[in-house]
């Protein structure tokens, strides 16, 4: 599917929300303007903070869009040690109790509130990110 449907998705899946008109518009603005590899992995605060704009308004549009099914949440596993990706599962009921980063060589116990981070992707079935920009962000991990 082309950008311009996404975006047109997202506007028809927002409409009629209670959501914040501004964020939207922020979004959808940014997301017109940027590659499609800019759209892997979104950290809502982070891009909240490059909008100017409210982070929970930000973070509740999107979760409003996933559960519209226009993207998908990963649910990242950092090490508590070196903060690096251990881990990455994009259902919590894949997800598992206990690390173990590579890197640090370590085993650690993953905590919500603490090492797990959620970053958000358009679903598939809307924006196909390049198989060879998502490897090299994998192998960054
Ligand atoms: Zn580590």
């Amino acid at each position: 599917m082309k950008k311009k449907n996404f975006l047109k998705e997202i506007s028809s899946a927002a409409a009629n929300k209670d959501l914040n008109k501004d964020v939207l518009e922020s979004l959808l603005l940014w997301f017109d303007k940027e590659d499609i590899n800019a759209f892997y992995r979104l950290n809502a605060f982070y891009l909240a903070d490059k909008l100017k704009v409210d982070r929970k308004e930000l973070l509740s549009l999107l979760i409003e869009l996933t559960g519209a099914g226009l993207f998908d949440i990963n649910w990242d596993y950092h090490c508590p040690q070196c903060n690096g990706i251990s881990e990455t599962h994009n259902h919590l009921n894949t997800a598992k109790a206990e690390g173990h980063c590579k890197i640090c060589n370590i085993d650690f116990r993953n905590i919500l509130d603490r090492n797990i981070k959620i970053t958000f992707t358009p679903s598939e079935k809307y924006i196909t990110i390049p198989m060879d920009y998502i490897t090299g962000k994998m192998n960054e991990i």
